[in-house]
């Protein structure tokens, strides 16, 4: 009877086991035949530069447009990390945001992008090829482009960070530590590597000015990140009072819901920079990508 009923247990967690590997194995098919047909899609976010008080820059995010449907990262980049089709999409959308900054430039001056990458990318040349062909395709300049460095998959190798860090320093490239407090190696990462940028966590900042715990977190995060001379990004700034936060606490720049959401260029352009040109040429003879 006890093995009978063990057995019985085991039998359901095979099925269960069975389905969700049937549903990763379905999605996998999806990314695939999605990386082959061009159905991602970019939409940019304003950050907002805290002291200038202006939108300076924009985050790059990834939309699957399967079936009339727009499906969100959360949805599906797990599932490309584990089917070893992370890196790809990472190069395709370095490959595509990182020329947006022609348009960008043109409306807003200087102004500065940011494509994530999965820590899993790191070492993966496809990353590393379609940086310094947009790099040199564009004229990217240093300052223009932030590579935000997302923790979803622990890295048991800090060296290849690193390393990676390294180059992207020579390329002129920023580095951004995403997520800053939601993931186990936060502090490990921060520890070994000299991010231009930390990113901090919206579960610190969304709630961080009613909810004194929050508040303690974040500003001690900010202290840190001060003392070691990160710049500093709140996320999911969604309400007027977390921005107002962000500023009292002298955050550097800040990203959310009360900004705006993440749209498509053209309308990130209307909504954020004005619609107007006001730097028709002012890049036009910059070749150079430092
Ligand atoms: P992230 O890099 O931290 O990007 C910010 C996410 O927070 C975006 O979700 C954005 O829509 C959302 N958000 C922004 N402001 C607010 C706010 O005020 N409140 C709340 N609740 N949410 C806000 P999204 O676009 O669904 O992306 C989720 C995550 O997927 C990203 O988090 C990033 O880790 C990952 N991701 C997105 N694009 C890419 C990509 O091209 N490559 C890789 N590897 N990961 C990506
Ligand atoms: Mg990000
Ligand atoms: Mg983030
Ligand atoms: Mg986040």
């Amino acid at each position: 009877k006890d093995a009978g009923r063990n057995g019985y247990v085991v039998l359901a967690e095979d099925d269960r086991d069975q389905s969700r590997t049937g549903v990763r194995m379905a999605w996998k098919d999806r990314l695939v035949r999605a990386l082959a047909d061009g159905l991602f899609e970019l939409h940019l976010q304003p950050i907002y530069d805290v002291r200038a008080g202006r939108v300076a820059g924009a985050e790059a995010l990834v939309r699957l447009a399967d079936g009339g449907e727009l499906v969100h990262p959360g949805r599906f980049i797990y599932i490309a990390e584990r089917a070893g089709l992370i890196a790809e999409l990472d190069a395709w959308v370095i490959r595509n945001a990182v020329p947006m900054l022609g348009t960008l430039r043109q409306y807003a001056g200087d102004f500065e992008i940011g494509v994530n990458i999965s820590a899993r990318s790191l070492g993966n040349a496809l990353i590393e090829d379609a940086l310094t062909d947009v790099i040199e395709q564009i004229g990217v300049r240093r300052g223009e482009l932030i590579v935000e460095i997302t923790e979803t998959a622990a890295v048991q190798d800090i060296t290849v960070a690193r390393d990676f860090a390294d180059r992207m320093r020579d390329l002129g490239v920023e580095i951004a530590l995403d997520d800053f407090g939601a993931g186990f190696g936060s502090f490990h990462y921060l520890k070994h590597i000299s991010f231009d940028w930390v990113k901090v966590d919206g579960e610190f900042v969304a709630n961080a000015h009613r909810d004194p715990r929050d508040l303690a977190m974040l500003r001690s995060i900010v202290g840190l990140a001060n003392d070691l001379g990160v710049r500093t990004v709140a996320e999911w700034v969604s309400s007027p009072a977390a921005m107002d936060v962000a500023r009292e606490l002298g955050m550097d720049a800040a990203q959310g819901f009360a900004i705006g959401a993440p749209v498509p260029l053209e309308d990130f352009v209307a909504r954020y920079l004005s619609g107007e040109v006001k730097h028709q040429s002012s890049h036009d003879d910059v070749t150079e990508s430092t």
